[in-house]
């Protein structure tokens, strides 16, 4: 069992296989960053499955891939499968912009993957190409039925923002209750990465909004889930996810490792280690005490609920995958 420097068992790892993205969301990453990390600085599949190996022997139990856009990379279904021949049971999930799924839904499915997130942030076509900064809506959609057709469990991600995507919250869910889709909408946070100005809504500015059409109660949070659920009157289950408050951080279960090999303990600090060495080299011990190291050093929690729009996280979310 993997245990962190507040006694928080840490059983998630979230892997990042590319920076690059084939959009440009305003919330992370508007310009395209100033220097992408070079091609041969990527770690290949190979060697983030001997970390992803370390991970599993010692106790993660749920993996996410994520980027930038992962399915930008090439051969991810063969990443996946490494993993999934590795320990069939785990928690194998994706996080993607939905812009190529159409097309890879089903090696994705087959190679083992069980869980998809795709982000939706809106039903409008002209709102999206403004948030994404290219025209994206309908290959999304399709993305979506393709996964669902396939069998892929998918949840959608939304994140609302002031005067661009905040009148359609109710739209939004109702688009993935008539899907049978679980939809969480996520606070923005706020880092340096995002394009000036945006304002998100708070979790309660959300429910303000889906309570002018429905009514709904909150459940009791899952363990470790960053989530808070609500259920509406007909059972259908939504998600809002809340950084700013003071207890979302006390029972984080997770870590992050970037495409080329650093190690994160939290998404808002700029501490990390790298394990690219040891992985290079096959060092299995020296890549197993980074993990520990890493974790003994797990901040106790993030600083967006007390951020200033002054002091915010210089993390990129296209680096850490979210
Ligand atoms: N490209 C994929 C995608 O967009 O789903 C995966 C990577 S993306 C960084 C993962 C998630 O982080 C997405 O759901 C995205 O909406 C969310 N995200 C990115 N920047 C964010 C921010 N500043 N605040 C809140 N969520 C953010
Ligand atoms: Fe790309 Fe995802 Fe970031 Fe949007 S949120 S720019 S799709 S990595």
């Amino acid at each position: 069992m993997l245990v962190d420097g507040h006694g928080r068992e840490v059983s998630y790892l979230r892997v990042s296989v590319t920076e690059r993205c084939n959009f440009r969301c305003q919330y992370c990453m508007p310009e395209k960053p100033f220097s992408w990390v070079p091609k041969e600085n990527l770690l290949t599949f190979e060697e983030l499955f001997i970390f992803v190996k370390v991970g599993i022997d010692e106790g993660i139990r749920k993996i996410r891939i994520t980027g930038g856009e992962p399915l930008l990379r090439q051969d991810l279904d063969k990443f996946i499968k490494m993993i999934s021949d590795y320990r069939s049971d785990l928690d194998l999930a994706l996080t993607t912009n939905g812009f190529l799924l159409e097309e890879c839904a089903k090696s994705l499915r087959d190679a083992g993957l069980k869980r998809i997130n795709v982000s939706l942030d809106t039903l409008k076509d002209d709102v999206a190409y403004k948030i994404a900064g290219k025209d994206v809506l309908k290959k999304v959609k399709k993305g979506i039925e393709k996964a669902l057709e396939v069998g892929l469990g998918v949840k959608v991600n939304n994140v609302p923002l002031k005067g661009i995507n905040d009148g359609e919250i109710v739209e939004v869910l109702e688009y993935c209750k008539d899907r049978g889709i679980s939809i969480r909408f996520i606070e923005y946070m706020e880092n340096v990465h995002a394009k000036d100005k945006l304002e998100g809504l708070s979790e309660d500015e959300i429910k303000d909004i889906i309570s002018t059409k429905y009514s709904f109660k909150e459940l009791k949070r899952e363990a470790s889930s960053p989530s808070k659920i609500f259920e509406l009157k007909d059972g259908y289950r939504f998600g809002i996810i809340n950084p700013h408050a003071h207890d979302f951080c006390e029972d984080c279960n997770r870590i992050r490792l970037t495409a080329e090999g650093m190690l994160i303990p939290c998404l808002y600090f700029e501490e990390a280690l790298s394990i690219a060495k040891a992985v290079k080299e096959g060092d299995i011990k020296r890549a197993s005490e980074i993990l520990r190291e890493v974790l003994i050093n797990k901040p106790e929690k993030n600083k967006w609920s007390e951020s200033s729009k002054n002091e915010t996280s210089t993390r990129a979310f296209y680096e850490t995958g979210g």
